[in-house]
C-alpha cells in the first residue's frame, strides 16, 4: 500500500488537513506500506515557500513521517508539458480562448440554461472545433487546452472504500454519456499554469505509485475525471478513500480561506498531536 497527502503550500494547514494525513499515514503504516508527500504547488501565484515549510513542520509535530524526499509539481511541468502533447497529438484536446464570461454567456442560452458540474459551469463547446487535426505542438498561445469529452468518454469503474457525498461506495460506475452531460470539456492546462490540478494529480500519484488515495469528500466528483485520464493515458486507476469533512461549529466545512484555526494556532495554545486526533474524531 502506498498512500499520499499532497497538499498545496497556499496557507496554514487546518484541522481538515490533519485529519487527511493521519488517516493516510496511518493506513500505510498499519499495512506495512509506504506514506509519501507532494506539494501541490502549481499555482505559483498563491504557494509561498513558507508555507511549505510550515507543511512540514506541522506534520513532523502531529508525527508523521514520510518515505521519500517529497514531490513538487513545480519540478515536474516537462512531464505536464510531455503528456498535453500526446493528447494534442491523438486530437483528444483543443485550444480554448473563452473567457468565463463568454463561457457564462454561451451556457446560459435560452434552450441550454448553464449546468454545473465539477469545475464549474460545463462548456458550452465554443471553441471545440480548435483541434490539432493531427498537427503538431505547439498550441496557440494565449490559449487553454480542453479534454473534448465527446472523443474521451468511455465508461469507467473504480473502487471507492470511502463513501462519496451521496453515500456512493464499493464499485462506483459511471457511464460516458454522464461523463459527456455532467462533467463535459474540463481544462486540462490553464493558460496561466500550463497544467491543472486534474492532469497533476493523475500524472503524479502515478508517478508515485500510489495505490491508495485518501483524501476528502469534497474530490469525489472529481475521481471520474482522474480515471478518464488515467484510462486514455494507459496509467493505473488507484483505490479510492473519500472521507468525510471537518467542519466547524456551525457545521461549515473549513477551509484556508476562512479563519479556519491552523494546526499552529492550536499548538501555539498548547494542543498535544493527541489532542488534534481527539479533534478530528480519531479517537475517543
Ligand atoms: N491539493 C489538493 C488540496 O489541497 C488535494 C489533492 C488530492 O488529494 O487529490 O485540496
Amino acid at each position: 500500500m502506498i498512500t499520499r497527502f499532497a497538499p498545496s503550500p497556499t496557507g496554514p494547514l487546518h484541522l481538515g488537513h490533519a485529519y487527511s494525513a493521519i488517516l493516510a499515514h496511518d493506513k500505510a503504516r498499519e499495512a506495512g506500506g509506504h506514506f509519501l508527500l507532494r506539494i501541490e504547488d502549481i499555482d505559483q501565484s498563491r504557494s509561498r515557500p513558507e508555507w511549505e515549510d510550515r507543511i512540514y513542520d506541522d506534520l513532523a509535530w502531529l508525527g508523521l513521517s514520510w518515505d521519500m524526499e517529497p514531490m513538487r509539481q513545480s519540478d515536474r511541468l516537462t512531464a505536464y508539458v510531455d503528456v498535453l502533447e500526446r493528447l494534442w497529438t491523438r486530437d483528444l484536446v483543443f485550444a480554448c480562448t473563452c473567457t468565463r464570461r463568454d463561457i457564462q454567456e454561451a451556457a446560459s442560452a435560452p434552450q441550454e440554461g448553464a449546468r454545473i458540474g465539477p469545475d464549474g459551469v460545463i462548456y458550452p463547446g465554443t471553441c471545440r472545433a480548435n483541434r490539432s487535426d493531427g498537427g503538431t505542438y505547439p498550441i496557440p498561445d494565449g490559449a487553454a487546452l480542453r479534454l473534448d469529452m465527446r472523443r474521451a468518454a468511455a465508461d469507467l469503474s473504480f473502487k471507492e472504500t470511502g463513501q462519496g457525498p451521496g453515500g456512493d461506495t464499493g464499485s462506483v460506475s459511471i457511464t460516458s454519456t454522464q461523463l459527456i452531460h455532467d462533467v463535459g470539456d474540463i481544462v486540462l492546462a490553464r493558460r496561466d499554469m500550463g497544467t491543472s490540478y486534474h492532469l497533476s494529480v493523475v500524472l503524479d500519484d502515478a508517478d508515485q505509485g500510489i495505490s491508495h488515495v485518501i483524501r476528502g469528500q469534497d474530490l469525489f466528483e472529481a475521481t471520474a475525471i482522474h480515471v478518464t485520464l488515467q484510462n486514455l493515458l494507459g496509467l493505473p486507476t488507484p483505490v479510492y478513500h473519500h472521507h468525510r469533512l471537518i467542519r466547524d461549529d456551525q457545521g461549515k466545512r473549513l477551509a484556508k480561506r476562512d479563519d479556519a484555526r491552523s494546526i499552529l494556532t492550536y499548538r501555539q495554545e498548547g494542543a498535544t498531536p493527541e489532542d488534534i486526533r481527539r479533534m478530528v474524531g480519531l479517537i475517543p
